[in-house]
């Protein structure tokens, strides 16, 4: 197309011209620091989700740093009206994860608070978790959980309790016997990615393992 020429895609980094199915140009990709966490051993993202919750396994892509390429690739995704960007994150994370015998049942990944949808007009979680989803042959549920939205009545207490609001889900169907893979963006202090794993297993007899695209090490 006469566009692609005149607007080919570019390098988020470096502004080379780049292939469509790509982010960064080849140069650039070998500045991300992808971290290589076995899913069935002991890594950091583990070590803190354990703090707050029981859980079984856990991967992270890679690592986000202060004025690093990955930072700036989660930002264009969530910002920058790029959801497809979720679909070439997944292609990085399929070449890296293996589950070998032991797949979960279901992907899920956080939910938006639905004033945030709005803004941004898409999950940008949703696209990632799809294109994993038919990778692994693995099933999603974007519905299995929705952020609950605070009340004015809510917004006027205190910010504390306001951001405890903001921080809970609900199930939005009880599940039991399953293995769930929650997915997120950034693993910071965990607290998100704990409200939602202890919703799960409440609802039943259930085990939560965690995929993430970058941590905060
Ligand atoms: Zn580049």
């Amino acid at each position: 197309m006469i566009l692609d020429i005149l607007f080919p895609d570019r390098c988020i980094n470096c502004s080379r011209i780049i292939n469509a199915d790509q982010l960064v140009c080849n140069l650039c990709f070998k500045q991300i620091h992808f971290i290589h966490f076995d899913y069935f051993d002991e890594n950091s993202v583990k070590e803190k989700c354990r703090l707050l919750f029981p859980v079984e396994n856990s991967f992270a892509l890679m690592q986000f740093e202060e004025e690093d390429l990955s930072r700036k690739i989660i930002h264009e995704l969530k910002y920058k009206k790029r959801k497809k960007i979720g679909k070439i994150i997944a292609g990085w994370t399929a070449e890296r994860l293996d589950f070998k015998d032991q797949k979960p049942d279901l992907l899920v990944s956080v939910p938006l608070h639905p004033k945030k949808l709005k803004e941004r007009g898409y999950n940008q979680l949703h696209l990632f978790t799809e294109t994993l989803s038919e990778h692994y042959q693995i099933p999603f549920d974007h519905e299995l959980f929705k952020r609950n939205h605070y009340s004015k009545a809510q917004a006027l207490k205190d910010k504390k309790h306001r951001l405890k609001t903001e921080n809970t889900f609900s199930i939005t169907q009880n599940i039991s016997g399953k293995h769930i893979l929650l997915i997120d963006d950034v693993f910071t202090t965990g607290n998100t990615l704990a409200a939602i794993a202890w919703e799960i297993l409440k609802s039943g007899n259930n085990k939560v393992s965690i995929l993430v695209m970058a941590v905060d090490l």
